[in-house]
């Protein structure tokens, strides 16, 4: 293999690497890395997301490295698989820090080097989003999801995943962009406040059209809850909401994603033992092939 192993990571846990990809704890030029963060302390109603790193993972046995969506092989590139933070599940601050620790001395764009991060819940998303920031001055963020996030705190928890997006938007400066899809769900203040700051597309076709207008060489990341699709499909996750999208809405965005500069993602809400079918972690195991995928050039 001819990418080079930059930095070494200490006391990463999992059980197997996701379909296709290969297992090291060490970040590399030129690479995807997948890195679960099991944390779902922030939890306002049904918890569990802690499980969903390794759930998504086993899941992805069922599925094949290729896309037929996407035409493309998760064994063509450069995917590695680090496994999970060693974080207890309950402490928010530990687990970003610890993200932090680990990743503030990279330079993502001058390397390459991507991550797809899974949750937990998503909280989880305030570091990897803030790396990106770091790393990407003119950072466009696709927020989709049942909820608008937007609360300035929630349940004592100025961190809380109901809260991420604001807390993300704090870090915005002019040069950056928020654009939300999927959201049916929040308060009176958090719908005046999208519509204020004109970050919710209302249909597909109107997301579709912003992410169209996106200069390709600009920088995106995703952020991706799973609550985003309809309960009928992925009733495995904390706070469910009727409805949602399906996944073949889903591909027609992902693959405008994939044409245009995709340098990082996070897939969260995960909790796979509320849907004892596992057909939760069946479904969110292919999106995130799929936005794995959308993350190669
Ligand atoms: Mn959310
Ligand atoms: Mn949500």
């Amino acid at each position: 293999m001819k990418d080079q192993s930059i930095k070494v990571l200490a006391n990463m846990e999992m059980s197997k690497p996701f379909i296709g990809t290969r297992y090291s704890e060490a970040i590399y030029k030129n690479s995807t890395h997948i890195m679960g963060f099991c944390f779902d302390g922030t939890t306002s109603f049904r918890p569990g997301a802690r499980f969903g790193p390794d759930a998504l993972r086993d899941a992805s046995f069922g599925l094949e490295t290729y896309s037929p969506y996407q035409d493309l092989d998760i064994e063509e590139f450069s995917i590695i698989d680090c496994g999970n933070l060693p974080i207890y599940p309950s402490k928010w601050k530990l687990t970003n820090d610890y993200f932090h620790g680990m990743t503030q001395d990279l330079d993502l764009k001058k390397d390459n080097i991507k991550f797809l991060v899974l949750g937990g819940e998503h909280s989880i998303s305030y570091g990897p989003i803030r790396l990106a920031l770091d790393n990407y001055d003119d950072l466009c963020l696709i927020h989709l999801d049942a909820h608008a996030d937007f609360r300035d705190g929630y349940l004592e928890e100025k961190f809380s995943h109901a809260s991420i997006m604001r807390r993300v938007y704090d870090h915005f400066t002019e040069k950056n962009t928020l654009i939300q899809y999927g959201i049916r769900s929040g308060t009176k203040e958090e719908f005046e406040f999208m519509k204020e700051k004109d970050t919710l597309a209302k249909s597909l076709e109107a997301f579709i059209e912003r992410v169209e207008a996106i200069n390709s060489t600009r920088p995106i990341y995703l952020t991706l809850d799973l609550d985003f699709f309809d309960p009928a499909f992925m009733p495995g996750t904390g706070t469910p909401e009727a409805g949602g999208e399906n996944f073949h809405s889903f591909i027609k965005l992902i693959k405008v994603l994939k044409e245009k500069n995709l340098v990082g993602a996070d897939i969260v809400e995960l909790a796979p033992m509320i849907d004892a079918t596992g057909n939760s972690s069946a479904f969110a195991s292919k999106v995130a092939r799929e936005v794995l995928l959308a993350l190669q050039k």
